[in-house]
Protein backbone atom coordinates (compact mmCIF):
# COMPACT_ATOMS: atom_id res chain seq x y z
CA UNK A 1 0.00 0.00 0.00
CA UNK A 2 1.11 3.17 -1.07
CA UNK A 3 1.97 5.92 2.18
CA UNK A 4 -0.60 8.59 1.94
CA UNK A 5 0.64 11.74 3.13
CA UNK A 6 -1.86 14.72 3.06
CA UNK A 7 -0.62 18.51 3.27
CA UNK A 8 -0.97 22.00 3.27
CA UNK A 9 -1.07 24.91 6.35
CA UNK A 10 -0.30 28.79 6.67
CA UNK A 11 2.96 30.40 6.70
CA UNK A 12 3.21 33.98 7.62
CA UNK A 13 5.97 35.88 10.88
CA UNK A 14 3.94 38.51 12.36
CA UNK A 15 5.22 41.65 13.59
CA UNK A 16 3.47 42.96 15.83
CA UNK A 17 4.46 46.20 15.99
CA UNK A 18 2.88 46.27 12.50
CA UNK A 19 -0.53 48.15 13.41
CA UNK A 20 -2.06 47.10 9.96
CA UNK A 21 -3.40 43.50 10.08
CA UNK A 22 -2.84 40.78 7.13
CA UNK A 23 -5.85 40.00 5.72
CA UNK A 24 -6.98 37.44 3.12
CA UNK A 25 -7.02 39.55 0.16
CA UNK A 26 -2.96 40.46 1.47
CA UNK A 27 -2.47 36.68 1.18
CA UNK A 28 -2.38 37.09 -2.73
CA UNK A 29 -1.00 40.20 -3.24
CA UNK A 30 2.77 41.03 -4.40
CA UNK A 31 4.77 38.21 -3.24
CA UNK A 32 2.34 36.61 -1.22
CA UNK A 33 0.74 33.27 -2.67
CA UNK A 34 -2.25 31.07 -1.79
CA UNK A 35 -1.59 27.74 -3.53
CA UNK A 36 -4.27 24.93 -4.07
CA UNK A 37 -4.12 21.54 -4.84
CA UNK A 38 -1.73 20.37 -8.05
CA UNK A 39 -0.58 24.13 -7.54
CA UNK A 40 1.60 22.69 -4.33
CA UNK A 41 2.76 20.42 -6.34
CA UNK A 42 4.07 22.71 -8.95
CA UNK A 43 6.62 23.45 -6.70
CA UNK A 44 8.61 21.21 -7.01
CA UNK A 45 12.40 22.81 -7.81
CA UNK A 46 11.47 25.68 -5.90
CA UNK A 47 13.46 27.40 -3.40
CA UNK A 48 10.24 26.50 -0.52
CA UNK A 49 9.27 24.04 1.53
CA UNK A 50 7.51 22.20 -1.46
CA UNK A 51 10.67 22.71 -3.18
CA UNK A 52 12.04 19.72 -1.02
CA UNK A 53 8.93 18.04 -0.26
CA UNK A 54 7.48 17.38 -3.63
CA UNK A 55 10.67 15.75 -4.69
CA UNK A 56 11.37 13.85 -1.65
CA UNK A 57 7.57 12.48 -1.87
CA UNK A 58 8.53 11.35 -5.42
CA UNK A 59 12.19 9.79 -4.30
CA UNK A 60 10.53 7.67 -1.16
CA UNK A 61 7.41 6.71 -3.26
CA UNK A 62 4.86 8.56 -0.82
CA UNK A 63 1.83 9.74 -2.27
CA UNK A 64 1.15 13.55 -1.52
CA UNK A 65 -2.21 14.48 -0.98
CA UNK A 66 -2.41 18.45 -1.21
CA UNK A 67 -4.92 20.89 -0.36
CA UNK A 68 -4.27 24.51 0.82
CA UNK A 69 -1.13 26.25 1.36
CA UNK A 70 -0.95 30.44 2.34
CA UNK A 71 2.62 31.85 2.30
CA UNK A 72 2.27 35.68 3.33
CA UNK A 73 4.67 38.37 2.97
CA UNK A 74 5.45 38.78 6.84
CA UNK A 75 2.98 41.91 8.13
CA UNK A 76 0.89 42.94 10.79
CA UNK A 77 -1.47 39.88 13.01
CA UNK A 78 -3.46 37.87 10.62
CA UNK A 79 -6.97 38.76 10.15
CA UNK A 80 -10.27 36.17 11.78
CA UNK A 81 -11.03 35.78 8.33
CA UNK A 82 -8.10 35.03 6.87
CA UNK A 83 -6.85 32.60 9.48
CA UNK A 84 -10.70 30.64 9.39
CA UNK A 85 -11.09 30.70 5.38
CA UNK A 86 -7.43 28.95 5.09
CA UNK A 87 -7.93 26.46 8.12
CA UNK A 88 -11.25 26.10 6.39
CA UNK A 89 -9.73 25.11 3.54
CA UNK A 90 -7.33 22.77 4.90
CA UNK A 91 -9.22 20.95 7.33
CA UNK A 92 -11.56 19.91 4.50
CA UNK A 93 -8.88 19.10 2.14
CA UNK A 94 -7.96 16.37 5.27
CA UNK A 95 -11.48 15.24 5.39
CA UNK A 96 -11.62 14.51 2.09
CA UNK A 97 -9.02 12.76 2.03
CA UNK A 98 -9.35 10.31 4.40
CA UNK A 99 -8.04 7.97 5.73
CA UNK A 100 -4.23 9.50 5.87
CA UNK A 101 -0.63 7.93 6.91
CA UNK A 102 0.35 11.46 8.45
CA UNK A 103 -0.27 15.22 7.83
CA UNK A 104 2.77 16.94 6.85
CA UNK A 105 1.83 20.79 7.95
CA UNK A 106 3.43 24.02 5.98
CA UNK A 107 4.03 26.25 8.79
CA UNK A 108 6.24 29.25 9.88
CA UNK A 109 5.81 29.18 13.35
CA UNK A 110 5.54 32.77 14.20
CA UNK A 111 2.16 34.01 13.40
CA UNK A 112 0.11 35.69 15.43
CA UNK A 113 -3.99 36.57 15.05
CA UNK A 114 -5.97 39.60 15.62
CA UNK A 115 -7.51 37.64 18.73
CA UNK A 116 -4.46 35.28 19.59
CA UNK A 117 -1.25 35.30 20.43
CA UNK A 118 -0.50 31.88 18.74
CA UNK A 119 -1.65 31.24 15.15
CA UNK A 120 0.28 27.94 14.51
CA UNK A 121 -1.04 25.61 17.67
CA UNK A 122 -5.04 26.29 16.89
CA UNK A 123 -4.47 24.96 13.67
CA UNK A 124 -2.21 22.11 14.50
CA UNK A 125 -4.77 21.36 17.31
CA UNK A 126 -7.65 21.39 14.88
CA UNK A 127 -6.34 19.17 12.34
CA UNK A 128 -5.51 16.94 15.56
CA UNK A 129 -8.72 16.98 15.80
CA UNK A 130 -9.99 15.47 12.48
CA UNK A 131 -6.58 12.71 12.38
CA UNK A 132 -7.02 11.87 15.94
CA UNK A 133 -4.02 10.68 18.52
CA UNK A 134 -2.41 8.24 16.00
CA UNK A 135 -2.04 10.05 12.89
CA UNK A 136 1.34 11.49 13.17
CA UNK A 137 2.10 15.53 12.17
CA UNK A 138 5.03 16.83 11.19
CA UNK A 139 6.13 20.22 10.32
CA UNK A 140 9.50 22.20 8.84
CA UNK A 141 9.55 25.60 11.10
CA UNK A 142 10.85 29.09 10.10
CA UNK A 143 14.22 29.46 12.30
CA UNK A 144 12.18 32.87 13.75
CA UNK A 145 9.65 30.54 14.89
CA UNK A 146 7.98 31.77 18.56
CA UNK A 147 7.51 28.01 19.90
CA UNK A 148 3.78 28.01 21.36
CA UNK A 149 2.98 25.34 24.48
CA UNK A 150 0.17 24.15 21.78
CA UNK A 151 2.35 23.58 18.95
CA UNK A 152 4.69 21.06 21.01
CA UNK A 153 1.16 19.62 22.91
CA UNK A 154 0.25 18.87 19.29
CA UNK A 155 2.34 18.08 17.18
CA UNK A 156 4.40 15.00 17.39
CA UNK A 157 7.67 16.29 15.46
CA UNK A 158 9.14 19.71 14.04
CA UNK A 159 12.66 20.48 12.54
CA UNK A 160 13.58 23.92 11.75
CA UNK A 161 15.63 26.10 9.33
CA UNK A 162 19.59 26.24 9.87
CA UNK A 163 20.42 28.98 8.01
CA UNK A 164 19.65 32.62 7.65
CA UNK A 165 19.25 33.36 4.96
CA UNK A 166 16.86 30.80 4.69
CA UNK A 167 18.83 28.76 1.65
CA UNK A 168 18.18 25.28 3.39
CA UNK A 169 14.12 25.78 3.03
CA UNK A 170 13.61 22.96 0.76
CA UNK A 171 16.46 20.37 2.47
CA UNK A 172 14.38 21.07 5.48
CA UNK A 173 11.23 20.44 4.07
CA UNK A 174 12.10 17.12 3.36
CA UNK A 175 13.82 16.36 6.47
CA UNK A 176 10.56 17.12 8.24
CA UNK A 177 9.18 14.55 5.55
CA UNK A 178 11.36 11.63 5.96
CA UNK A 179 10.99 11.94 9.66
CA UNK A 180 7.03 11.83 8.85
CA UNK A 181 7.31 8.84 6.76
CA UNK A 182 9.96 7.30 8.65
CA UNK A 183 7.16 7.32 11.59
CA UNK A 184 4.26 5.85 9.83
CA UNK A 185 6.74 2.90 8.35
CA UNK A 186 7.54 2.56 11.86
CA UNK A 187 11.12 2.99 11.88
CA UNK A 188 11.08 5.55 14.15
CA UNK A 189 8.78 6.73 17.79
CA UNK A 190 9.42 10.65 17.19
CA UNK A 191 9.73 11.85 21.20
CA UNK A 192 10.60 15.45 21.40
CA UNK A 193 11.47 17.61 23.91
CA UNK A 194 11.75 21.57 24.19
CA UNK A 195 13.25 24.08 25.62
CA UNK A 196 12.19 27.76 25.73
CA UNK A 197 15.15 30.06 27.07
CA UNK A 198 14.17 33.34 28.63
CA UNK A 199 16.14 35.33 25.64
CA UNK A 200 15.26 37.22 23.13
CA UNK A 201 17.87 38.49 20.81
CA UNK A 202 17.86 40.61 17.01
CA UNK A 203 16.90 38.81 14.26
CA UNK A 204 20.55 40.59 12.74
CA UNK A 205 22.31 38.80 15.40
CA UNK A 206 21.32 35.29 14.17
CA UNK A 207 23.03 35.52 10.89
CA UNK A 208 24.57 32.30 10.25
CA UNK A 209 26.85 33.50 7.08
CA UNK A 210 29.29 34.72 10.15
CA UNK A 211 30.10 32.76 12.83
CA UNK A 212 26.98 34.49 14.93
CA UNK A 213 26.41 33.64 18.38
CA UNK A 214 22.94 31.13 17.69
CA UNK A 215 25.03 29.62 14.76
CA UNK A 216 27.54 28.33 17.28
CA UNK A 217 24.48 26.68 19.00
CA UNK A 218 23.14 25.56 15.20
CA UNK A 219 26.42 24.12 14.33
CA UNK A 220 26.26 22.07 17.83
CA UNK A 221 22.56 21.04 16.53
CA UNK A 222 23.72 19.42 13.21
CA UNK A 223 26.38 17.66 15.01
CA UNK A 224 23.89 16.09 17.29
CA UNK A 225 22.07 14.84 14.01
CA UNK A 226 24.57 12.93 13.16
CA UNK A 227 24.81 11.04 16.94
CA UNK A 228 22.21 7.88 17.13
CA UNK A 229 18.97 7.79 18.51
CA UNK A 230 19.06 11.51 17.23
CA UNK A 231 16.34 12.52 14.63
CA UNK A 232 15.98 16.08 14.36
CA UNK A 233 17.81 18.81 16.26
CA UNK A 234 17.13 22.47 16.14
CA UNK A 235 17.66 25.97 17.66
CA UNK A 236 14.94 28.53 17.27
CA UNK A 237 15.97 32.15 17.20
CA UNK A 238 12.60 33.53 17.75
CA UNK A 239 11.09 36.16 16.13
CA UNK A 240 11.65 39.77 18.43
CA UNK A 241 9.48 41.68 17.15
CA UNK A 242 6.23 40.20 18.50
CA UNK A 243 5.04 40.98 21.82
CA UNK A 244 3.32 37.23 22.70
CA UNK A 245 4.27 35.67 25.83
CA UNK A 246 6.17 32.93 24.29
CA UNK A 247 8.75 34.97 21.54
CA UNK A 248 12.57 34.51 21.93
CA UNK A 249 14.96 32.01 21.59
CA UNK A 250 13.79 27.77 21.92
CA UNK A 251 15.10 24.95 21.41
CA UNK A 252 13.48 21.46 19.85
CA UNK A 253 14.81 18.03 19.61
CA UNK A 254 13.33 14.48 18.69
CA UNK A 255 14.74 11.57 19.37
CA UNK A 256 13.39 7.98 18.19
CA UNK A 257 11.98 7.11 21.41
CA UNK A 258 14.34 8.31 23.65
CA UNK A 259 12.86 10.99 25.72
CA UNK A 260 15.80 11.16 28.68
CA UNK A 261 17.79 11.85 25.19
CA UNK A 262 15.70 14.58 23.94
CA UNK A 263 15.86 16.39 27.12
CA UNK A 264 19.04 16.21 27.49
CA UNK A 265 20.01 17.70 24.21
CA UNK A 266 17.48 20.19 24.10
CA UNK A 267 18.89 21.28 27.19
CA UNK A 268 22.28 21.41 26.04
CA UNK A 269 21.42 23.78 23.11
CA UNK A 270 19.57 26.05 25.21
CA UNK A 271 22.61 25.96 27.55
CA UNK A 272 24.61 27.00 24.79
CA UNK A 273 22.15 30.41 23.82
CA UNK A 274 22.23 31.25 27.29
CA UNK A 275 25.88 31.20 28.01
CA UNK A 276 26.02 33.61 24.81
CA UNK A 277 23.18 35.60 25.69
CA UNK A 278 25.43 39.08 25.80
CA UNK A 279 27.26 38.31 22.38
CA UNK A 280 23.34 38.58 20.94
CA UNK A 281 23.91 42.55 20.78
CA UNK A 282 24.04 44.66 17.21
CA UNK A 283 25.76 47.80 16.81
CA UNK A 284 24.80 49.63 13.60
CA UNK A 285 26.80 52.19 11.66
CA UNK A 286 25.47 55.62 12.08
CA UNK A 287 23.78 56.40 8.15
CA UNK A 288 26.71 59.79 7.41
CA UNK A 289 29.23 57.59 8.65
CA UNK A 290 28.20 54.64 6.57
CA UNK A 291 27.53 57.19 3.35
CA UNK A 292 31.08 58.60 4.32
CA UNK A 293 32.65 55.57 4.28
CA UNK A 294 31.31 54.31 0.90
CA UNK A 295 31.94 57.34 -1.03
CA UNK A 296 35.65 56.92 0.33
CA UNK A 297 35.88 53.75 -1.51
CA UNK A 298 38.07 52.55 -4.36
CA UNK A 299 36.56 52.37 -7.52
CA UNK A 300 34.47 50.00 -8.30
CA UNK A 301 33.71 49.03 -4.68
CA UNK A 302 30.11 48.39 -3.98
CA UNK A 303 28.78 48.89 -0.16
CA UNK A 304 25.53 47.61 0.69
CA UNK A 305 24.13 49.75 3.86
CA UNK A 306 21.56 47.92 5.01
CA UNK A 307 18.12 49.27 6.62
CA UNK A 308 17.89 46.51 9.05
CA UNK A 309 15.63 48.52 10.93
CA UNK A 310 13.06 48.69 8.10
CA UNK A 311 12.99 45.10 6.66
CA UNK A 312 9.59 43.96 4.68
CA UNK A 313 10.61 40.40 5.72
CA UNK A 314 10.32 41.23 9.61
CA UNK A 315 6.97 42.94 9.11
CA UNK A 316 7.92 46.77 8.72
CA UNK A 317 6.24 48.87 5.86
CA UNK A 318 9.38 49.80 4.08
CA UNK A 319 8.73 53.62 3.57
CA UNK A 320 11.96 54.66 5.74
CA UNK A 321 13.37 57.18 4.45
CA UNK A 322 16.42 58.05 7.28
CA UNK A 323 18.90 56.93 4.53
CA UNK A 324 17.94 58.24 1.69
CA UNK A 325 17.60 61.57 3.55
CA UNK A 326 21.24 60.90 4.86
CA UNK A 327 22.08 60.48 0.63
CA UNK A 328 20.62 63.34 -0.14
CA UNK A 329 22.50 65.44 2.60
CA UNK A 330 25.61 63.90 1.26
CA UNK A 331 25.10 64.98 -2.20
CA UNK A 332 25.88 60.78 -2.86
CA UNK A 333 25.68 59.22 -6.24
CA UNK A 334 25.96 56.19 -7.55
CA UNK A 335 23.37 54.88 -5.06
CA UNK A 336 20.75 52.88 -5.40
CA UNK A 337 17.66 52.04 -3.14
CA UNK A 338 15.58 49.36 -2.78
CA UNK A 339 12.87 50.80 -2.17
CA UNK A 340 10.65 52.63 -0.87
CA UNK A 341 6.54 51.64 -0.42
CA UNK A 342 4.70 54.61 -1.49
CA UNK A 343 1.49 54.17 -3.61
CA UNK A 344 0.49 57.97 -3.42
CA UNK A 345 4.06 58.54 -5.01
CA UNK A 346 4.08 55.78 -7.70
CA UNK A 347 0.73 56.65 -8.73
CA UNK A 348 2.62 60.77 -9.68
CA UNK A 349 5.10 59.12 -11.38
CA UNK A 350 3.00 57.24 -13.40
CA UNK A 351 0.79 60.13 -14.25
CA UNK A 352 3.84 62.44 -15.35
CA UNK A 353 5.11 59.29 -17.56
CA UNK A 354 8.80 57.94 -18.18
CA UNK A 355 10.86 60.94 -18.73
CA UNK A 356 8.67 63.25 -16.66
CA UNK A 357 9.82 65.03 -13.89
CA UNK A 358 7.82 65.08 -10.75
CA UNK A 359 8.49 67.04 -7.21
CA UNK A 360 7.24 64.34 -4.43
CA UNK A 361 6.91 64.05 -0.72
CA UNK A 362 8.39 60.65 -0.68
CA UNK A 363 8.12 57.48 2.23
CA UNK A 364 7.37 57.83 6.10
CA UNK A 365 3.47 58.22 5.61
CA UNK A 366 2.69 54.34 6.92
CA UNK A 367 3.38 54.76 10.87
CA UNK A 368 5.71 57.51 11.63
CA UNK A 369 8.18 55.05 12.82
CA UNK A 370 10.91 55.04 10.09
CA UNK A 371 11.43 58.91 9.37
CA UNK A 372 9.64 62.18 7.84
CA UNK A 373 8.55 61.92 4.64
CA UNK A 374 11.55 63.44 2.43
CA UNK A 375 11.27 66.13 -0.49
CA UNK A 376 12.65 64.96 -3.65
CA UNK A 377 12.61 66.26 -7.48
CA UNK A 378 13.39 63.50 -10.24
CA UNK A 379 13.06 61.83 -13.33
CA UNK A 380 10.92 59.19 -13.86
CA UNK A 381 13.18 56.37 -15.36
CA UNK A 382 10.81 53.46 -15.56
CA UNK A 383 7.46 52.43 -14.88
CA UNK A 384 6.96 48.29 -14.17
CA UNK A 385 3.99 46.44 -12.82
CA UNK A 386 6.46 44.74 -10.61
CA UNK A 387 6.71 40.61 -10.66
CA UNK A 388 9.74 39.16 -11.70
CA UNK A 389 11.14 35.97 -10.99
CA UNK A 390 13.91 35.53 -8.25
CA UNK A 391 17.31 34.03 -9.52
CA UNK A 392 17.88 32.89 -5.88
CA UNK A 393 20.06 31.81 -3.69
CA UNK A 394 17.08 32.03 -1.80
CA UNK A 395 13.84 31.53 -2.75
CA UNK A 396 14.97 30.88 -6.70
CA UNK A 397 12.40 30.45 -9.07
CA UNK A 398 9.89 31.69 -7.45
CA UNK A 399 7.99 35.17 -8.56
CA UNK A 400 8.17 38.17 -6.23
CA UNK A 401 6.66 41.72 -6.98
CA UNK A 402 5.88 44.65 -4.76
CA UNK A 403 3.41 45.65 -6.97
CA UNK A 404 3.87 49.04 -9.29
CA UNK A 405 7.35 49.80 -9.30
CA UNK A 406 8.82 53.35 -10.51
CA UNK A 407 12.63 54.04 -11.06
CA UNK A 408 12.97 57.96 -9.94
CA UNK A 409 16.19 59.10 -10.74
CA UNK A 410 17.48 62.08 -8.49
CA UNK A 411 20.19 64.20 -9.48
CA UNK A 412 20.54 63.26 -13.01
CA UNK A 413 22.40 60.30 -14.52
CA UNK A 414 24.76 58.66 -11.97
CA UNK A 415 22.64 60.13 -9.19
CA UNK A 416 20.69 58.16 -6.75
CA UNK A 417 18.29 55.47 -8.06
CA UNK A 418 15.00 54.97 -6.22
CA UNK A 419 12.37 52.70 -6.43
CA UNK A 420 9.15 53.56 -5.51
CA UNK A 421 6.52 50.67 -5.16
CA UNK A 422 2.63 49.74 -4.43
CA UNK A 423 4.24 47.41 -1.65
CA UNK A 424 6.35 46.39 0.64
CA UNK A 425 8.74 44.04 -0.23
CA UNK A 426 12.28 42.34 0.89
CA UNK A 427 15.18 43.03 -0.82
CA UNK A 428 17.12 39.88 -1.10
CA UNK A 429 17.86 38.87 -4.35
CA UNK A 430 19.86 40.65 -7.35
CA UNK A 431 16.60 40.92 -9.32
CA UNK A 432 15.29 43.32 -7.13
CA UNK A 433 17.96 45.73 -9.27
CA UNK A 434 18.27 43.96 -12.94
CA UNK A 435 14.19 43.49 -13.26
CA UNK A 436 14.31 47.11 -13.37
CA UNK A 437 17.06 47.90 -15.32
CA UNK A 438 20.19 48.67 -12.51
CA UNK A 439 23.04 46.94 -12.39
CA UNK A 440 23.96 46.14 -8.32
CA UNK A 441 27.56 45.30 -9.21
CA UNK A 442 27.73 48.79 -10.95
CA UNK A 443 26.87 51.01 -8.15
CA UNK A 444 28.81 52.37 -5.18
CA UNK A 445 26.03 52.18 -2.54
CA UNK A 446 22.89 49.82 -2.76
CA UNK A 447 20.55 50.47 0.28
CA UNK A 448 18.49 47.29 1.10
CA UNK A 449 15.65 47.40 3.66
CA UNK A 450 16.64 44.10 4.97
CA UNK A 451 17.68 42.47 8.24
CA UNK A 452 19.46 39.97 6.73
CA UNK A 453 17.92 37.30 3.94
CA UNK A 454 20.12 40.00 1.66
CA UNK A 455 23.38 38.66 2.52
CA UNK A 456 22.64 35.29 0.64
CA UNK A 457 22.86 37.59 -3.08
CA UNK A 458 24.69 40.40 -2.00
CA UNK A 459 27.56 39.30 0.13
CA UNK A 460 29.43 37.52 -2.53
CA UNK A 461 29.45 41.12 -4.94
CA UNK A 462 29.38 43.30 -1.97
CA UNK A 463 32.90 44.93 -0.90
CA UNK A 464 31.59 45.35 2.35
CA UNK A 465 28.19 45.38 4.22
CA UNK A 466 27.29 48.02 6.41
CA UNK A 467 24.26 47.80 8.98
CA UNK A 468 22.98 50.96 9.32
CA UNK A 469 21.14 52.42 12.72
CA UNK A 470 18.00 53.68 11.69
CA UNK A 471 14.55 54.01 13.52
CA UNK A 472 11.98 51.11 12.81
CA UNK A 473 10.13 48.38 14.14
CA UNK A 474 12.89 45.68 12.84
CA UNK A 475 15.14 47.68 15.05
CA UNK A 476 17.98 45.53 16.68
CA UNK A 477 17.59 47.97 19.68
CA UNK A 478 14.93 45.66 21.46
CA UNK A 479 14.65 48.08 24.39
CA UNK A 480 12.97 50.42 21.99
CA UNK A 481 10.13 48.08 21.85
CA UNK A 482 6.65 49.08 23.75
CA UNK A 483 6.57 45.38 25.12
CA UNK A 484 3.68 44.47 27.17
CA UNK A 485 2.63 40.38 26.70
CA UNK A 486 6.38 39.35 26.51
CA UNK A 487 6.87 36.70 29.69
CA UNK A 488 9.34 38.45 31.97
CA UNK A 489 11.87 38.54 33.28
CA UNK A 490 13.50 37.53 29.90
CA UNK A 491 17.41 38.72 28.78
CA UNK A 492 18.25 41.42 27.52
CA UNK A 493 15.01 43.71 28.98
CA UNK A 494 15.95 42.66 32.65
CA UNK A 495 19.48 42.22 32.00
CA UNK A 496 19.56 40.28 35.90
CA UNK A 497 18.12 37.57 34.95
CA UNK A 498 19.01 34.14 36.07
CA UNK A 499 18.44 31.22 34.65
CA UNK A 500 19.86 27.64 33.84
CA UNK A 501 18.48 24.50 31.48
CA UNK A 502 16.10 22.74 32.95
CA UNK A 503 14.10 25.68 35.32
ZN1 LIG B 1 12.81 33.48 9.13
Amino acid sequence: MTIRIVTGGIAQETNTFQWEPTTLADFSKGSSEIVRGAEILALAGTGTIYGGIVAEAARLGVELIPTTYGAAVPGGRVSREAFDTLRGEILDGIRAALPVDGVLLGLHGAMALEDADDGEGPLIAAVREIVGPDVPIIAPLDLHTNLSDEMIAEADGFVGYKAYPHTDTPETGAQALRMLVATVKGEITPTMASARVPLIAPNQSMVTTWQSPLKEAIDRARSMEGEPGIVGATVLGGFPFADVPFAGVATIVVTDNDPALARRCADELAGLCWERRERFTIHPTPPAEAIAEALAGEPGSVYVLADISDSGASGTAGDGTVILKALLDAGARSAAVAQIMDPAAVTACVAAGVGGTVELSVGGKHDGLHGAPVEVRGTVRLIHEGSFVQAGPMGRGRVASRGRTVVLEIGGRGGIELQLTDLRGHPNDLNYFRAFGIEPTERRILVLKSAAHFRAAFEPIATKVIEVAAPGISSPDLHSFPYQRLRRPIYPLDPETQWSPGE
